[in-house]
């Protein structure tokens, strides 16, 4: 079912594939191959990017909501279809293991069947209005072109999370995708065309300098919204420079997802699920657990399931069926997890299990204990394997460390008082909480994911996904 991949080391913009003389390279995280070379976009590319979406715009937002939605159905269909050479694409780009790649297919089409659905049903109000020979009404417009810039720990996901709405919408996207990361943004491209999208209703423009290819769509007064997946620091300063133009911003940014574990959760589930919320794509995803705050009366139970069960993971090449955790996705990234770790050491943290990099890309899943409060690990995100664990003592204690944040995006809290669970959800300073739940936007294209305070502005997914991408214009009559 793969296409021919040529397509994937080319851009597609204004109206057609192309093949640039400047490309840059992909390589695969877990043996350091080179993939391929993709098309290295410059700013008149996403020049002649803007002009052709502005063109593109003109139709599609005239399309019937149905008729979109239909386009979007068979581009779900599609995914499905190609589910197997998708997710492979993904874990040779990012490393992830391919039984995650595999559910991520799943994940991302799973917004673009739901946006599919919805399309139709875009529609106004009624307004009553105090004048009575006047009438009034509400109607939903597309915003218009959107920006939209994605990271590379979903490749895919990040994508049909931003674009499906904005198609079921009528507004046309241009899409940077992360320069680790390319290649399966360019075979959703591919894709979307095969599902009767029209030209240039979402182009793709791989780029390995992002801030000169975004600053003619950032200064243009056509592009009328900024969607943006990434770190806190990008994201702070699209935000700045969308202010130029006022554009509509959505921001999902960086996470330092807390777990709170009550002296009467049930220890095993808690376990479970902090694996699982903690150890999933190397601990590279924004609503990954962080840091693991255990009450004192069951930290030495808590920290020992945990420890087993960290340990029993199994650690290898993605490729395969029965890896649970791979490479992280570069040297930076590695870097970054050896210096927090190293931090916490140095600050008399102990490690109950992993603490070492074991060549490559690897680095061992691994549990810290008697975490100093200072350690860097505690306020930046890791986005690795790595579970700190501290000591708390009363509620009120649990729910203040964990709302020591800058960051404000996913939090967790395992208890089986359902009073304490109601005040520590409402407590807690954050726009996703899991009570006894590892993962709770898993499957769930329905639900609002997003982020308060520094990880960012709005929300995907459900209808204040799809919100994101309307305008509401009001139309008022008057009958004399
Ligand atoms: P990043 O901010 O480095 O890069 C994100 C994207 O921004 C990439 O496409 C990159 O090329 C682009 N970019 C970088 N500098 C730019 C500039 N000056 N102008 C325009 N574009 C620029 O982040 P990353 O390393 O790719 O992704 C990891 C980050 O994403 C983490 O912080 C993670 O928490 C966050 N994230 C958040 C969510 C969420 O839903 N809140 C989801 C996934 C990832």
């Amino acid at each position: 079912m793969s296409r021919d991949p040529a397509t994937r080391s080319r851009a597609y913009f204004a109206g057609g594939w192309h093949a640039l003389d400047r490309t840059f390279p992909v390589f695969h995280p877990g043996n350091g191959q080179l993939i391929g070379e993709v098309a290295d976009c410059s700013a008149g590319d996403a020049r002649q990017a803007i002009d052709a979406a502005e063109r593109a715009l003109r139709s599609w937002r005239r399309v019937n909501g149905y008729e979109r939605g239909r386009v979007l159905r068979r581009w779900f269909e599609l995914m499905l279809a190609h589910q197997e050479p998708l997710a492979r694409l993904m874990t040779l780009e990012m490393g992830k293991p391919i039984t995650e790649t595999r559910g991520e297919v799943h994940y991302a089409a799973s917004f673009i069947e739901w946006c599919a659905e919805e399309a139709g049903r875009i529609a106004g109000e009624r307004v009553n209005l105090r004048f009575p020979h006047k009438r009034g009404l509400t109607v939903q417009e597309p915003v218009g072109i959107v920006y939209a810039v994605t990271p590379w720990n979903f490749p895919a996901g990040m994508i049909t999370r931003k674009a499906a709405p904005a198609l079921a919408a009528g507004c046309v996207m241009i899409l940077k995708p992360a320069e680790l990361s390319p290649m399966t943004a360019l075979y959703l491209a591919e894709l979307w065309l095969e599902a009767g999208g029209p030209p240039d209703t979402f182009q793709v423009l791989p780029t390995n300098d992002a801030p000169a290819f975004s600053q003619p769509l950032m200064a243009d007064e056509r592009v009328r919204k900024l969607t943006f997946t990434g770190s806190t620091e990008v994201g702070r300063l699209l935000y700045g420079q969308a202010a130029r133009t006022i554009k509509r911003v959505s921001l999902e940014l960086g996470g330092h997802a807390p777990v709170l574990v009550f002296d009467d959760a049930d220890l095993e589930g808690a376990a479970r699920e902090v694996i699982a919320s903690k150890f999933r794509n190397a601990g590279q995803t924004c609503v990954c657990t962080n840091r693991v705050y255990v009450q004192r009366g069951v930290t030495e139970a808590f920290t020992r399931l945990l420890t087993e069960k960290t340990a029993a993971l199994t650690v290898g090449d993605p490729l395969l069926d029965g890896t649970q955790v791979g490479p992280v996705v570069e040297q930076a990234g590695l870097d970054k997890i050896q210096a927090q770790v190293q931090d916490a050491l140095a600050r008399g943290a102990r490690a109950t299990t992993g603490g070492q990099a074991t060549g490559g890309l690897y680095f061992q899943p691994t549990v810290l204990t008697d975490v100093h409060p200072d350690s860097v690990i505690l306020r930046e995100e890791t986005f690795g394997p790595v579970a700190p664990v501290v000591v708390f003592d009363t509620e009120e204690e649990g729910l203040a460390l964990a709302n020591a944040s800058e960051f404000g995006l996913a939090a967790y809290a395992y208890t089986r008082d359902l009073g304490r669970a109601f005040r520590v959800a409402e407590g807690l300073e954050y726009g996703i909480v899991g009570l006894n739940d590892g993962l709770p936007s898993a499957n769930a294209p329905h639900i609002p994911f997003g982020g308060m305070k520094n990880s960012g502005v709005g929300r995907e997914g459900g209808h204040w996904g799809l919100d994101e991408y309307l305008e509401t214009k009001f139309i008022s009559l008057s009958l004399v």
